[in-house]
């Protein structure tokens, strides 16, 4: 019995499967558990006070002796942000090229873990643990130091592709090591996991490069300030901002807590360059003429406390819209961000500036493979099965039409959900059951710990009642015509003096005011504000967390 179980090799995805984002999956041999990625994903409109949601590895902690080791392929929040809240349980070596490690250590610090070996890792370099032997393979992608693995396994060997594109131009000049992928192909490859994010695109996925061209065709036109909000995490794009303000004389000022540490940690690295007196401070941005400056900043999705957010709201201390600037939003619109970005896109139209974006001009190009860069991969590797990952489930099935196509047995496809168990033995392979899997979410930098937010929820209810803030909006003039009034249930207003409840109208009322003008159209903003005020000034004063619903009403 006990040597049946042993000749299993069972291949778990805990996320990425269903969802973009939450990269995390399990390779388990016997006693010798490791583990591909941590990711998290932000959380989607209708999740009311979640910061964001992480999967459910609980099978990872059942097993925690079990695990030998963390590989992580590349540095994107969607593969490891959930690290901080798996590493605090599990304690095991963690390998990933040198940025990467650079950016997990940073979060690692935040959440005050320092007891988790951080081993560097070069492409090409194998790491032998337990009954595997990992190798790194470059990739390139929208983040440098990327890679993909090649696991040997007791079965075979399997090649992981991490998030990936065909790029030949590469900004950094690092190109995707395709010998070593083809080289999987020759020797031979029992399973092939890869990146189905772009599954659904026909052709090629340009460049980064080609990028540049289209920044220089905007500088060279602009008369006035350039302000770039891209994902602080793309130090290519960074880079490339950072040519093009050099070719047209321009300094660069960055903004954003994201985007600064990112910058200094690649420039101290040394996969950014900077050439002298050209990035400026913040304070100086008064100091230089508008149109010698370019702003990178944070918020390309419309984040409510982002750096772009509050220059699109007036709310900046010191970058304030203009006639004449220009507004790049060097990034993908992901999906189920449309309504904030297009808010932020009408406000700053709305003060003057020139918004430039995904669907009217070609300021981003894509990090992941189209179609035939998946169906290159595909032949280079050659694998006898194949699953599809980081996806929504269309994508997946796009990707396995693909592998079809491409001559790949649709019995030897296999698209798992989370928590599915993929089973490799002596007699072949299968899915066998499932394990306990789902999505965590998290409120703040793990505070309260993580739960399933209906309990959450639930609880708060039950521990702290539920508290209504009511605002009357005429829909015109966007005046305040009722309220703000407040109503609770199961929270202690009851029990409280009618002092208190004075107190949270009148806060409620001066965070209104605080809006100002920026009252036009914006519910949601006003949402947020009203939640976070009452919600700070609730757990200061009374150290009660009650569920906030601040309700706008347009009459
Ligand atoms: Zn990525
Ligand atoms: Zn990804």
């Amino acid at each position: 019995m006990q040597d049946e179980q042993k000749d299993l090799l069972l291949i778990v995805p805990l996320g990425g499967v269903e969802e973009v984002g939450l990269n995390m999956t399990v390779f388990q041999y016997a006693d010798d558990l490791i583990i591909v990625d941590a990711g998290l994903m932000f959380p989607e409109e209708d999740m009311l006070g979640v910061d964001y949601v992480i999967p459910d590895f609980s099978y990872v902690l059942e097993n925690k002796e079990k695990v030998k080791g963390i590989f992580v392929t590349h540095g994107h929040e969607d593969h490891t942000g959930a690290l901080p809240f798996l590493l605090k349980e599990v304690k095991a070596p963690l390998f990933a090229t040198p940025l990467t490690i650079a950016l997990i250590k940073e979060k690692l610090k935040e959440h005050r873990i320092s007891d988790i070996p951080l081993i560097k890792v070069k492409p090409r370099e194998s790491i032998k643990i337990g009954c595997f032997e990992i190798e790194f393979l470059r990739v390139t992608h929208s983040i440098v130091d990327g890679v993909g693995l090649g696991i040997k396994t007791p079965f075979g060997s399997i090649v992981h592709t991490g998030d990936f594109k065909l790029d030949p131009t590469p900004v950094d000049g690092e190109l995707m090591d395709l010998h070593k992928f083809a080289e999987y192909g020759e020797k031979g490859t029992l399973l092939l996991l890869s990146d189905s994010t772009n599954a659904e695109k026909g052709g090629f996925t340009f460049s980064e490069k080609e990028v540049r061209r289209s920044f220089e065709d905007i500088f060279a036109k602009a008369a006035g300030r350039i302000i770039i909000a891209t994902f602080a995490s793309n130090i290519h794009r960074i880079q490339q901002v950072i040519d093009v303000a050099v070719q047209y004389g321009r300094k660069v000022i960055m903004c954003g807590r994201g985007i600064v540490s990112n910058a200094q940690i690649a420039l101290d690295l040394g996969y950014l360059k900077i050439p002298q007196n050209t990035w400026v401070k913040l304070e100086d941005l008064k100091k230089v003429g508008d149109n010698e400056v370019v702003l990178i900043v944070t918020g390309s999705q419309g984040e409510p406390m982002s750096v772009m957010s509050r220059i699109a709201m007036h709310e900046h201390p010191h970058i304030k819209i203009k006639d004449g600037d220009i507004v790049i939003l060097s990034a993908r619109i992901i999906p189920g961000n449309e309504r904030s970005i297009g808010r932020i896109i009408n406000h700053l139209m709305r003060r003057g500036a020139d918004v430039k974006y995904e669907k009217v001009s070609d300021i981003h190009v894509s990090g992941h493979a189209s179609k035939e860069e998946l169906k290159l991969m595909m032949n280079m590797v050659r694998p006898r099965y194949f699953m599809p990952i980081h996806g929504e489930y269309r994508f997946l099935k796009y990707h396995a039409n693909l592998a079809r196509k491409s001559g790949i047995p649709e019995e030897n496809i296999f698209i798992l959900e989370n928590g599915e168990i993929l089973e490799i033995s002596d007699s072949g392979i299968s899915k066998n059951g499932k394990i306990q899997s789902g999505r965590i979410f998290i409120d703040g930098k793990g505070f309260g710990g993580v739960e399933d937010i209906v309990l959450r929820d639930r609880r708060r209810l039950a521990h702290d009642g539920v508290v209504i803030v009511l605002v009357g909006i005429e829909k015109l003039t966007k005046k305040i015509i009722s309220g703000p009034d407040i109503i609770s249930r199961g929270f202690i207003f009851e029990d409280a003096s009618q002092e208190i409840i004075n107190e949270v109208r009148g806060l409620m009322a001066k965070t209104l005011f605080s809006i100002g003008d920026n009252i036009i159209s914006d519910t949601s903003v006003i949402q947020t504000k009203l939640r976070s005020a009452l919600k700070k000034y609730l757990r200061d004063t009374m150290d009660r967390r009650p569920m906030i619903i601040p309700i706008i009403m347009e009459v």
